[in-house]
């Protein structure tokens, strides 16, 4: 989508392919006992193709592989490698000062543990990122507005003030991973140094916004980063089948608006979304803030011509596109949006007294 828009062709952004990240950077963050136990579940040699999926000497559940969220498939390694690698490639480019802002949609794998895959995240290129940018003296703080809670990330920098977390997402009492309550707020030299914001289900543009605006800027401002490294996940979308919020590409457009108005240098990474007919939408309207490009809602007549299609198929009918931006909002109850609304007011007043931050 962002080809058809052009969005490359312009002076101020290019498509940059990204390196494999080698051994040393993927222990950064997680232990050598994983990274060797992806390699080898990863194996696709032509030798080893007659070798038992999981062979006794490797307790692939122990590592949390398995059927599920985290089933291991050939190539893994690769391809996860790469993506880590997409996200240092932007550190590179940040630190030399070629690029302002970076975006690598592949990354922002947010739940993978030090030794362990979790929540289709193998290795997580956010922290090893992070890492990187700690190893050359930078001051970074981490927003998170993928809808589940960024708990790998967290973990990482949970005792360490030099890290600022701030992850918004659904409740974990309804939403995986079940982690990222208010009371998560680091620990040691690390207190006031992860905050969370868990929303109920259902909710809508106006109070995301109103959490969001009233949170991050002044964390942030305080904190005063070198680089924002952000995960922009787009499965807050209401369209989206596995989490319960109810956001529009609106909200979505003006909360990376906010963000890149709080970052110095940007290191921008993807995240989850599962509803096709709208990430590339969201992405490309996070892309075009980035670049400071309006795109307009026709689509562009580029889209029909996409050659990984069936003969006969667009994008536009395939995954049933209409307009770049939502045209509505879904009807939610008026005594729904009344408990949101309480519930989000009431938890912002508290994080603010607890993070002293100005009042309501
Ligand atoms: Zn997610």
């Amino acid at each position: 989508m962002l080809q058809a828009y052009s969005a490359f062709d312009g002076q101020e952004s290019c498509l940059v392919s990204p390196r494999p990240a080698t051994q040393e950077e993927l222990h950064l963050f997680h232990t050598p006992e994983y990274v060797d136990v992806v390699r080898y579940l990863s194996d696709t040699r032509p030798a080893d193709r007659h070798k038992p999926r999981f062979e006794p000497g490797v307790d692939a559940a122990r590592y949390n592989f398995g059927p599920g969220d985290n089933p291991p498939f050939p190539g893994m390694f690769e391809s996860e490698s790469l993506k880590v690698g997409a996200a240092l490639t932007g550190v590179d480019l940040l630190l030399t000062g070629q690029a302002q802002i970076v975006f690598s949609f592949a990354g922002g794998l947010h739940h993978a543990g030090p030794a362990r895959a979790s929540g289709f995240c193998v290795f997580n290129d956010a922290a090893i990122a992070v890492h990187q940018l700690l190893r050359a003296g930078q001051r970074v703080a981490y927003i998170d507005i993928d809808a589940h809670h960024g708990d790998g990330v967290q973990a990482a920098f949970y005792d360490t003030d030099q890290v600022l977390t701030i992850s918004l997402h659904e409740a974990g009492i309804t939403l995986f991973p079940g982690t990222g309550f208010m009371d998560e707020l680091g620990q040691g030299t690390g207190y006031g140094y992860s905050v969370n914001f868990p929303f109920p289900p259902y909710t809508y543009d106006e109070v995301y916004l109103e959490a969001f605006h009233t949170l991050v800027p002044p964390l942030v401002g305080r904190f005063a980063p070198d680089v924002v490294v952000s995960q922009l996940g787009c499965d807050t979308h209401w369209r989206d089948p596995l989490t319960h919020m109810n956001l529009t590409t609106h909200a979505y457009e003006a909360v990376v608006r906010e963000i890149k108005l709080l970052a110095p240098r940007w290191l921008a990474l993807g995240g989850g979304g599962y509803d096709l007919t709208v990430v590339p939408r969201a992405w490309t309207l996070a892309y075009g803030v980035m670049i400071e490009r309006e795109f307009p809602d026709e689509l562009p007549p580029g889209l029909a011509h996409q050659p990984d299609l069936p003969a006969g198929t667009s994008l536009v009918t395939h995954y049933e596109l209409a307009r770049l931006r939502d045209q509505r909002a879904p009807f939610i109850a008026e005594d729904t949006r009344h408990h949101v609304r309480q519930v989000v007011t009431e938890q912002l007043a508290h994080l603010q007294q607890v993070l002293e931050l100005p009042g309501p």
